[in-house]
């Protein structure tokens, strides 16, 4: 595996992997890899002649108040577990090298941007698209592969790809979960061993919608009471946003009779967990 830090090397890298004819497939990410990182990572991998993934903590996706500073950092070992993975290449910029001084250009989809963890982190899909759009444009991958856990993210990244003609294939890869049903997530190691029980209660929630909606329940509504309520009985856990919404425009929808998505976000101390479920009409 290759270990590329600046934009100009890996540029060069990955047109010389295009020119060699071979398909390209790209998983970026912040790293602290866990399983569901590299379940994208092994989709890339079977899909691909040629494998990218970049590891990039992008301030530009946390709010002031957020844990951009603690936000955990393993890059020794997220190394190896790439390399067992049997990438070729690893992109792991510094900040001033993505965002060198006097750098102004923004990518931003209105209105989606805004929705549900848009709502609650302003500004923060700004960051994630204008640093998708860059990391796409060094890499210019066939396919890039993104996870289901950030149901909201892949909202807004395939509006972006569609609106701005992006010549790359998105991938969307199931949730990746502990055994006991948390879904796998970084910030999953601030929880203290208390903690990590209180926030199974985001995927009981779920479960309880699934359970309902299972029983014949089509209400929006309903089905979003039920959800809340398991929430609410956790006296650890403070609700963020409990929405039933259409999967592409994040929208409410009154009746889960075309499908929808349920999408919770809740902080469990302070670390802030999301989770969702795709309901089928
Ligand atoms: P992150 O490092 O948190 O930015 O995540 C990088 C990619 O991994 C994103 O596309 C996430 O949606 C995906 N991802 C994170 N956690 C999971 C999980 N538990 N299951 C599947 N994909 C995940």
């Amino acid at each position: 595996m290759r270990v590329i830090s600046t934009v100009a090397e890996m540029q060069a890298i990955c047109r010389e992997v295009r020119r060699s004819g071979k398909s390209l497939g790209f998983v970026p990410t912040m790293g602290a890899l866990h399983e569901g990182h590299l379940s994208l990572v092994r989709s890339a991998r079977s899909h691909n002649q040629a494998v990218a993934a970049s590891i990039f903590v992008n301030p530009l996706q946390f709010g002031p108040n957020e844990d951009f500073s603690k936000y955990p950092r393993a890059m020794e070992r997220d190394k190896a577990l790439l390399e067992a993975e049997k990438v070729d290449l690893l992109f792991a910029p510094s900040a001033e090298e993505m965002y060198p001084k006097g750098a102004v250009t923004e990518v931003y989809v209105a209105g989606l941007s805004e929705k549900l963890d848009g709502k609650s982190r302003p500004g923060h899909f700004k960051g994630v698209t204008t640093v998708v759009a860059k990391l796409f444009e060094i890499v210019r991958p066939d396919r890039a592969y993104f996870g289901q856990k950030d149901a909201a993210q892949v909202a807004v990244l395939r509006k972006m790809v569609h609106d701005l003609n992006m010549d790359v294939e998105l991938i969307v890869c199931p949730i990746v979960r502990e055994r006991d049903g948390l879904a796998m997530s970084s910030r999953n190691a601030y929880l203290t061993a208390e903690q990590r029980k209180r926030a199974l209660v985001l995927n009981r929630a779920l479960m309880r919608v699934q359970a309902t909606a299972d029983r014949g329940e089509k209400n929006a509504a309903a089905l979003r009471e039920a959800g809340k309520q398991v929430i609410g009985e956790e006296p650890g856990a403070r609700l963020d946003y409990f929405e039933i919404v259409d999967a592409n425009t994040l929208d409410p929808v009154e009746d889960i009779s075309k499908g929808a998505l349920v999408a919770v976000a809740a902080y469990v101390g302070t670390t802030r967990l999301i989770d969702n479920l795709v309901l089928h009409g």
